[in-house]
């Protein structure tokens, strides 16, 4: 079943942790960056298009600033990224150069990609350097998010990246074989397992507790990119990047690692992007009859459905639906601000412009503009 898969897939993210591209004392791994540009030179040759999305930044920076520790404040963080990316880049370079290839540094923070045109022009130019026939080698811009507006992590990253390049696949390299059923660290009756049709709440849990892969993120950081990448349609495949020639092997279809398919009906691009890229920035409290209505019968939010209004937001925004229950089982761009929304709560959609003095129309959101979770 993987090698009839992996005949579909001619564009391919491959997602590398730090722990993969570092060495005991955590600097930058020349031999396993080596190793690694081999393998996108022998994916290269296969005719397939490989886009990169690398953490080391940090890793390379500390160790270049000579800081023994992790660095934990956010301005150290910073200046280790601002250090340590040019670092991996030319790591990367050194070593694609020897099979005439060249690399071109991405790197993104999740406001560009929060914001439709800029997400559209970033696919443009990835496209277009795929056109060059150079590797793209992407990072989060580091050195200047902070907390609040991180992408969190670049497996995150990475999953949101296969919406942006329209990739057909990713491949996380970590630390670990694949996902366990335990974890194998403290557990020896830990296996490893091969496929997941699908991310399922069980799933979910099961990675939680495993806790297995080091790095920013974990194992559920994983899980939940092979969940978003999957409602894109796209397929992910988690090997360790310690062994040799994995990347070459797992896209080959060889049962290595762990492959998550994705499940149920895949999301357009736009409602992918609506639900998993854009940040929410504010909550609408729903009756259970507009929740049936929306989960259901395929409606959209009127405000007579619409109980609370929590935080500020205009209009346009990505907005969190949530039942009663407190639950969020939606999310969608808004029609209404905060403040007229919360105004127009419980009334007819008839009332909306008496109440107002304008209209935007009968809905809060319009149905093309929500995703169901
Ligand atoms: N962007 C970070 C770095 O390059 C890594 C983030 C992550 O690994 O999730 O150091």
């Amino acid at each position: 079943m993987r090698k009839e898969l992996l005949k579909t897939v001619k564009r391919v993210v491959i997602k590398i942790g730090s722990r993969v591209l570092t060495d005991a004392n955590g600097a930058l791994d020349m031999a396993v960056i080596g190793r690694i540009c081999d393998e996108f030179a022998a994916l290269r040759k296969k005719g397939l298009e490989v886009i990169v999305v690398s953490s080391g930044a940090i890793a390379a920076g500390r160790s270049e600033l000579g800081l023994t520790d992790k660095p934990r404040t956010i301005p150290h963080k910073q200046a280790a990224a601002a250090v340590g990316q040019t670092r991996l880049m030319h790591a990367y370079e050194l070593s694609l150069a020897p099979h005439n290839l060249k690399v071109a540094q991405v790197l993104l923070t999740s406001e560009d990609l929060g914001s439709r045109q800029r997400f559209l022009n970033a696919r443009a130019t990835l496209n277009a350097l795929l056109g060059f026939g150079i590797i793209p080698i992407i990072n989060e811009n580091d050195t200047v998010v902070v907390d609040e507006i991180k992408f969190g992590d670049n497996d995150n990253l990475s999953a949101l990246v296969t919406n942006v390049a329209e990739a057909h696949l990713l491949l996380i390299l970590t630390d670990i074989d694949g996902f366990y059923s335990a974890d194998p660290h403290s557990d020896p009756d830990a296996r490893l397992i091969p496929l997941i049709r699908g991310v399922t709440r069980e799933v979910e849990k099961a990675a939680g507790a495993s806790g297995s892969a080091v790095g920013t993120g974990g194992m559920s950081t994983k899980v939940a990119a092979a969940k978003k990448a999957g409602r894109n349609g796209v397929a992910t495949i988690m090997v360790s990047g310690k062994n040799k020639r994995i990347i070459v092997e797992a896209l080959q279809g060889a049962e290595v690692g762990t492959l998550f398919l994705p499940s149920g009906t895949g999301l357009n691009r736009r409602k992918h992007w609506i639900a998993y890229t854009l940040k929410p920035s504010g909550r609408i409290v729903v009756d259970d009859g507009a929740r049936m209505a929306l989960l259901k019968k395929g409606k959209s939010l009127l405000p007579s459905g619409v109980v609370r209004v929590e935080g500020k937001f205009g209009r346009g925004a990505c907005i969190r639906l949530c039942g009663l229950d407190g639950v969020e089982f939606a999310r969608g761009l808004t029609d209404y601000s905060s403040a007229e929304s919360l105004s127009i709560a419980g009334y007819k959609s008839t009332e909306i412009e008496k109440i107002l003095g304008y209209y935007y129309g009968d809905v809060v959101i319009h149905r093309d503009n929500l995703v169901l979770l």
